[in-house]
């Protein structure tokens, strides 16, 4: 089965013609995909070239298998289903300036971070760059009552998208395609864990994205325990990359630091990180560890958040708070799948092959 996602205008364009369809019905074809629709909707297309599409390619590669809305903040939780049966999860966050989605790259992770609840079962597999497009046409068809889209979206569910780095590219060159979603892609994030080769790699796409790097350490002791990752690469490999990448493209990088409590989160440790990052054009982004049942790690307190910021703030380094959102739906950072794909195959065993 072709899946018509991931492909670009040209590309749909070429594969009717080889069916003999003229090469108009490329661009109806491409702009009813990233509309959202399915098949039986292209109401433009003769009822026999639709057919013959539906017996040989996926339009809508994505479906959503669960979502939960949280009543504090509007944000919704979503469990998606892929057409091999394996679930990944995605979060939609309402924010003044545009709707955000997060999305996953890889069914599971094969990174380890000692902290993250996607990586318990190691990778089940790559996303295609049509599934992630997916996700967020999924998203729109669910927003469709509210006369909403996805207008943001970071690349930070599960999986490591520098770890699927050609179906990530290719996914975010197809935001930007003539008649499609048309996500500019400078509000787009994606977040590494550090793999140094491909942070090098994707500041020569040309694509304006930003970069996030999950450095949740100032050093690289420290680091180790956290992320095995830190073993193949350290800190100052990674910095290294980091100012190639803001040369390159003129945009600042932004640091992930989970405050975990008795590793990362002292004093000391604000300090170090300061010096580490002082005159680097960089934004650090504390998020308070959220504790994984999985993991023994433990969150930190209120007060150390506070201490840990304005001693970064006193040596001007620009810091601010993730927000906590949709906190009484649960299951930030992997651990929706998880709960979910179990309550669900508590109940009526399915999705198994993803948990
Ligand atoms: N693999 C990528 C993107 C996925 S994780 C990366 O490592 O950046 C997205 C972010 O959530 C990362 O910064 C990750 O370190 C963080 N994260 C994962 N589990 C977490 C948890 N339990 N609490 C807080 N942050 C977590």
């Amino acid at each position: 089965m072709t899946e018509l996602t991931g492909m670009t205008r040209d590309e749909i364009t070429a594969w009717l013609a080889e069916k003999g369809a003229p090469a108009f019905r490329g661009k109806q074809v491409f702009e009813w995909i990233h509309r959202g629709a399915d098949f039986d909707e292209m109401t433009n297309l003769p009822a026999k070239l639709r057919d013959e599409l539906k017996a040989c390619s996926v339009a809508q590669p994505v479906s959503i298998r669960l979502h939960r809305t949280s009543e504090l903040d509007g944000t919704v939780k979503f469990l998606y289903e892929l057409k091999d049966g394996n679930c990944v999860e995605g979060v939609l966050m309402r924010y003044h300036y545009g709707i955000s989605l997060c999305i996953s790259t890889q069914v599971g992770c094969r990174m380890g971070c000692r902290f993250c609840a996607s990586t318990l079962e190691g990778k089940v597999r790559d996303l295609t760059a049509g599934e992630m497009l997916g996700e967020i046409l999924a998203a729109n068809r669910f927003l469709e009552h509210e006369g909403k889209k996805v207008s943001h979206v970071v690349l930070m569910g599960s999986g490591e998208p520098l770890d699927n780095y050609e179906q990530v590219i290719r996914f975010l060159r197809l935001l930007r395609e003539e008649d499609g979603i048309r996500i500019s892609l400078r509000n787009v994030s994606l977040s590494t864990c550090g793999i140094v080769p491909k942070m090098y790699d994707l500041a020569e796409e040309k694509l304006p994205v930003t970069l996030s790097v999950s450095l949740h350490a100032p050093n690289d002791e420290i680091r180790r325990k956290l992320m095995p990752v830190a073993n193949s690469w350290g800190i100052r490999d990674i910095l290294g990359a980091c100012e190639n990448y803001i040369r390159k493209t003129g945009r600042r990088v932004i640091f992930e630091y989970a405050l975990t409590e008795g590793i990362n989160a002292g004093e000391a440790e604000a300090r170090a990180l300061a010096n580490l990052l002082r005159g680097m054009q960089c934004h650090v982004n504390l998020i308070p560890l959220n504790e994984v049942r999985e993991r023994r790690l433990k969150g930190v307190r209120e007060e150390t958040v506070r201490r840990f910021m304005d001693i970064l703030e006193e040596r001007h380094i620009s810091v601010t708070r993730r927000r906590e959102m949709g906190d009484d739906i649960g299951g930030a950072c992997g651990q929706l799948r998880r709960q979910t794909v179990q309550e669900i195959s508590r109940r009526e065993s399915v999705c198994e092959s993803s948990i």
